[in-house]
């Protein structure tokens, strides 16, 4: 049988890069999207340095034209796309007193809109081919976290919209779940770090001593999950949200 195709979005950095690379250590082909080609660049080398296969897609995952481009290529290049990671992501914090439109409407563009255009333009294939995993990064901040409300919001909406999809595809032999992560050491987490003015490595300090394993995540801890959910055995494990954040949530 050929190769599994994967999709991971945001995959040029954080997350999104250590899911990519792990799934191609599965001995997936793994198609890395984000904004920008060339910022793929480092991941791409090191999955094919590795013997595995990998192909870097600019896309933004908020432009419904150019999210069907993007998977329609991937598909003729690497070959149907069955796996789907919803990784990409942004932040844009503040009070909600402080919080502009154009906040709001950024966080749910990328998060909502492009994991929902994601998942329509690649379930096609899924359908088709009668098997399918989509993974979808949700977050602990879905729960509530001061100064997200925008981020909490498109967080919780990602659980409902898993949930759904999960009654919808199932019969086609797709599972769809969500991690949600806790904290993660990222460029995301460090540039909250610098937004509220502490070094990077004393934030995380704190973060850790408020974590029942005494640590900050890894992205490669997400990617564990990530693989677990998109591998062969998982088909029964579907609607669910699974907390990766080193403790209990709920
Ligand atoms: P990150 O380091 O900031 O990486 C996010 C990636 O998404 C970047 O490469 C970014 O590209 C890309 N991206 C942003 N907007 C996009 C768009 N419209 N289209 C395509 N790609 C886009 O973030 P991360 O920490 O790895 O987080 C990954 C995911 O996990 C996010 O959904 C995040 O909300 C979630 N999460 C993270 C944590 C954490 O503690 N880090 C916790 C819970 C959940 P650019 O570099 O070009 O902006």
């Amino acid at each position: 049988m050929d190769a599994r195709v994967a999709i991971v979005t945001g995959a040029a950095r954080g997350i999104g890069a250590a899911v990519a690379t792990r799934l191609a250590q599965d001995g997936l082909a793994v198609a890395l999207l984000d904004l920008d080609e060339e910022s793929c660049a480092a991941p791409v080398a090191t999955i094919t340095a590795a013997g595995g296969k990998a192909l870097a897609v600019g896309v933004d995952v908020s432009d419904s034209d150019a999210v069907d481009r993007a998977v329609q290529r991937v598909a003729d290049e690497l070959g149907a796309p069955t796996v789907l990671v919803n990784n990409a992501g942004i932040l844009r914090d503040n009070l909600l007193f402080k919080m502009t439109n154009d906040d709001w409407d950024a966080v749910m563009n990328v998060h909502l809109r492009g994991t929902f255009l994601m998942s329509r333009a690649v379930q096609k294939f899924q359908t088709e081919a009668k098997w399918g995993r989509i993974v979808n990064l949700s977050s602990t901040s879905a729960l509530g976290n001061r100064g997200q409300a925008n981020y909490a919001a498109a967080k919780a909406g990602i659980q409902g919209f898993t949930k759904t999809l999960a009654i919808e595809l199932g019969k086609f032999g797709i599972t769809v779940n969500a991690i949600a992560p806790g904290f993660i050491a990222t460029d995301m987490t460090a540039a909250t770090a610098a937004r509220v003015g502490a070094d990077f490595e004393d934030f995380k300090k704190a973060a850790a001593m408020m974590i029942p394993v005494g640590r900050v995540g890894t992205p490669e801890d997400i990617a564990h999950t990530a693989s677990f959910l998109a591998g062969e055995g998982a088909g029964f494990v579907s609607g669910q949200v699974i907390y990766v954040a080193g403790g209990p949530k709920d």
